[in-house]
């Protein structure tokens, strides 16, 4: 199977190749040229697999060129030895009747990105060398919180690679910065940036666009890698959950085979979403997929008008991984529902660069309305829902999964459409404490006590790893100005 680009269908690779360099030379996403198909009795077998052996069976569709031994010693690092708090790694939990959330928070960062972090180092240092590269990967990030801390325990002593995380100093909580400041492994790197975090971000995109710096590092055995959500070996590892949770949900007696199941999913970068579509492109019972948006609203209006338009303000949210104007993984859904009409989807993209806005074509928006609905919940609201879920059901939720929750529900009002429905929860409630704790109508507490403080309201344990942060000790305490990073780049690598 060959994976192309979504601008220009003659740039192929294998998926290797698509893994090893993420982006297209066009700027395009690479994407499987052809969606395998899960065989008529896949989902028993599935079924009566452990997470791991599910994540082995799948992902073996989408990756030729690896074996299955190869893929049960990735799955064995990556979901195995304790690396997640509850057995079943995605387990799933009934809310109410016929309302499941897919918890994704059990792992090292207690949030949804660790599913896909933990996988990738592996998938990315076994595809460099099936490309032949021999450097040592070093892999930059610039983060607003969970992607830095999610790719520094995925990377943490993966032989290979070094990874190098800048964050904006004022731009992330208080519990963010000493995830990361008391990371531990031999080869990571942390260093704060004076500023925002656009500023962090067009530092490292300076950084991958410095000529002297990477032949410098090429002559130290270096190359610049990124573990951006486009890459491919980030979307592949999601598709395991949804499918999975299909099969607990069979296996539980909530739903026969073939029983459509309705999937609700707070969206940013469409990567999480998007991951659910190829699952039911593969052959899932999904019913439909229900885009969830905070007030940053930008992809429900596209679900539901057809057109894409980023002019228009942006907030600051308690959502805050949702908070985004420009979805890139996107553009892999357009390349399905044109048939990988490359020119048309390389049209829209270059329309939304130059102005912010682009409109579909007939064909995608029927495409649009058959699969999608959307919707978005303000602050207030998701605040209440998490009150009213807590009270009512005994359910907690962080902010991210409440506007998933609140969209469900006004999706179920509005069509009537009661279906079993699957919410993807992202991250554990402990880290937004001081929100949750609002919303329960306790006095908000900052930083570490907050842990305490919704634990004891709650009677719900502090996940171990955001617990054990009191007894960790900082490692990391450098601070640069935004011109001085590529400086700290060649201190770290030392
Ligand atoms: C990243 C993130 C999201 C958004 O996921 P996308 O794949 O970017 O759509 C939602 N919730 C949490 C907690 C996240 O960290």
């Amino acid at each position: 199977m060959y994976y192309v680009s979504t601008r220009d269908r003659l740039q192929k690779t294998t998926v290797s190749g698509a893994i090893a360099y993420g982006l297209a030379p066009d700027g395009g996403l690479y994407t499987p040229e052809a969606v395998p198909s899960l065989a008529g009795n896949a989902l028993h077998t599935l079924a009566a697999m452990n997470y791991q052996q599910r994540a082995v069976y799948l992902m073996n569709m989408f990756l030729d060129g690896f074996s299955a031994s190869e893929l049960h010693g990735f799955c064995s690092k990556a979901y195995g030895g304790g690396k997640f708090d509850d057995p079943a790694v995605a387990p799933v939990r009934r809310v109410d009747g016929n309302t499941y959330a897919l918890e994704l928070w059990h792992g090292p960062t207690c949030a949804f990105k660790d599913l896909a972090l933990q996988m990738l180092p592996h998938l990315l240092t076994a595809s460099l060398r099936k490309e032949g590269e021999g450097k040592t990967a070093c892999i930059l990030v610039a983060t607003s919180g969970d992607t830095g801390k999610g790719a520094l325990e995925g990377f943490k002593d993966v032989p290979g690679t070094r990874i190098l995380v800048f964050y904006p100093k004022d731009g992330v909580s208080a519990v963010q910065e000493l995830q990361m400041t008391t990371q531990e492994g031999s080869n990571v790197g942390v260093c704060a940036v004076v500023g925002n975090f656009d500023d962090a971000q067009s530092g490292v995109k300076a950084i991958f666009s410095d000529p002297a710096l990477k032949e410098e590092l090429a002559g130290r055995g270096y190359f610049l890698s990124s573990a951006n959500s486009i890459n491919w070996g980030r979307v592949l590892p999601q598709i395991v959950y949804y499918i999975s949770a299909y099969c607990d949900l069979m296996k539980a007696g909530a739903i026969q085979k073939g029983d459509k199941v309705n999937v609700c999913v707070p969206t940013g970068n469409f990567g999480n979403i998007l991951a659910c579509y190829y699952a039911k492109k593969m052959g899932l019972p999904v019913g439909r997929l229900i885009c969830a948006s905070n007030a940053n609203n930008v992809l429900t209006d596209f679900l539901t008008t057809g057109v894409y338009d980023r002019n228009r303000p942006f907030y600051n949210t308690t959502s805050p991984s949702m908070d985004i104007l420009v979805s890139s993984n996107l553009e892999r859904l357009l390349h399905d529902f044109t048939s990988g009409d490359a020119a048309q989807v390389k049209g829209w993209m270059e329309e939304l660069g130059r102005t912010g806005r682009y409109e579909v074509s007939d064909g995608v928006k029927r495409q649009l309305g058959r699969h999608f609905s959307a919707g978005f919940c303000d602050d207030e609201s998701a605040k209440a829902a998490i009150g009213r879920t807590w009270r009512e059901k005994g359910y907690l939720m962080d902010p991210h999964t409440a506007v998933a929750m609140k969209v469900l529900e006004d999706y179920r009002a509005q069509t009537g459409d009661d279906t079993a429905a699957l919410v993807a929860s992202t991250a554990s409630p402990f880290k937004f404490g001081p929100v949750v704790l609002s919303a329960l109508g306790a006095e908000p507490v900052t930083g570490l006590e907050s842990f305490e403080a919704l634990s004891k309201l709650t009677g719900v344990p502090t996940p171990a790893p955001l617990a054990a942060l009191a007894g960790k000790q900082v490692r990391f305490e450098q601070v640069v100005g935004k011109d001085r990073m590529t400086d700290a780049v060649r201190g770290m690598l030392g």
